[in-house]
């Protein structure tokens, strides 16, 4: 009766607050006593970041959105709810190129390192925060990892240069090592990015170890995710697109989870789940033009916890791709973080 109490307290706070975002003017007050609710509840479970000065480092160009304005809000964020002590270090000395090659080819990786060095040095750091919080997972240091890495990874095909603000497709590396360093057979990528996870999709489209669920605009950049794409070979089936309209709010995408998303992942059984949480998906984003609120982020993060505890122990890796109103992405990231912990 109190936790449930409690959850609804939380709810009402969360309702508040977004309505405070909302009205863009900072509610120092009704902040306060909503993140002193979650500082001091005890997590359920152990969540940790990934998240380093070095992806403060790259811009593509003056005033970019993907800017390192991004990480230094999360940053931010994360003192004020007292995230911090959950930060830990990324392995720098994994040999990421070696596991980047496995997706990308020699000619994109070759290009990238002569035309843009810097934006390969962070690229990836971001590679290697992805498969350390494979390693942190497989070796049962904590519950579930967040990636709060930048640039971006999901379109990021191999065609030499950045495509969509990315490099090298972190989630879809982080896949592919956690199935041959590890031996996990099947990979769950779930993709709730504005814009659809184009990269993801053709790195996997034939092949069945690695169930894709995007839902995005696609009418948006890429240009891809058609709903009729659905794998090829024996992939068939492997690949889902949802397109959604803009105006899509909370009900409309968690719906998508439920009704399509839960029972293919029943159907599938990962081995882990991992999650492009792009949060340009968010109301008030400048590159998208949904209405997604942090509440239906938690929502969204409480099913795939659903599908991870009925099938791989809990193991879920989160790793950020876009999200470009910076002040709401940063709460967007604390709130899904929240969640990971079990806070709500
Ligand atoms: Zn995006």
């Amino acid at each position: 009766m109190l936790l449930k109490r409690r959850n609804y307290l939380k709810r009402l706070l969360l309702a508040i607050l977004i309505l405070a975002q909302n009205s863009l003017k900072s509610n120092e007050n009704t902040n306060k006593s909503f993140k002193d609710l979650f500082v001091h509840d005890e997590p359920s479970r152990t969540t940790k970041i990934l998240i380093d000065s070095i992806f403060l480092k790259h811009h593509i160009s003056p005033n970019h959105p993907e800017t390192p304005k991004r990480i230094e809000y999360i940053k931010k964020l994360l003192k004020k709810f007292e995230l911090e002590k959950i930060i830990s270090k990324i392995n720098l000395d994994i040999d990421a190129e070696f596991w980047i090659n496995k997706l990308h080819t020699k000619h994109h990786i070759d290009s990238i390192k002569k035309n843009a060095p810097l934006a390969h040095k962070v690229s990836e750091a971001a590679v290697k925060a992805a498969l350390t919080s494979i390693d942190m997972l497989m070796n049962n240091i904590c519950d579930n990892v967040f990636c709060a890495t930048r640039p971006p990874g999901h379109h990021a095909i191999n065609d030499g240069r950045e495509e969509g603000f990315c490099y090298y497709n972190n989630i879809a590396i982080a896949a592919k090592y956690a199935q041959q360093k590890y031996g996990l057979k099947k990979v769950l990528i779930v993709d709730w990015d504005y814009h659809h996870g184009n990269s993801t999709e053709y790195m996997f489209y034939d092949d069945p170890s690695v169930l894709f669920f995007s839902t995005h605009d696609q009418f948006a950049y890429p240009g891809t995710g058609d709903p009729n794409k659905k794998g090829i070979g024996l992939g068939e089936g492997f690949n889902i697109n949802i397109h959604l309209p803009c105006g899509a709010n909370d009900e409309m995408i968690l719906n998508k989870y439920k009704e399509i998303l839960l029972p293919a992942a029943k159907k599938f059984k990962p081995d882990i789940v991992l999650v492009s949480a792009g949060f340009d998906s968010k109301k008030n984003d400048p590159l998208g033009c949904f209405d997604i609120t942090d509440d239906g982020f938690i929502n969204l993060t409480k099913v795939l916890m659903e599908i991870a505890d009925e099938h791989c122990e809990g193991r879920i890796i989160s790793i950020l791709e876009g999200g470009y109103n910076v002040e709401s992405n940063a709460y967007a990231t604390v709130f899904h973080i929240l969640t990971l912990q079990g806070k709500f």
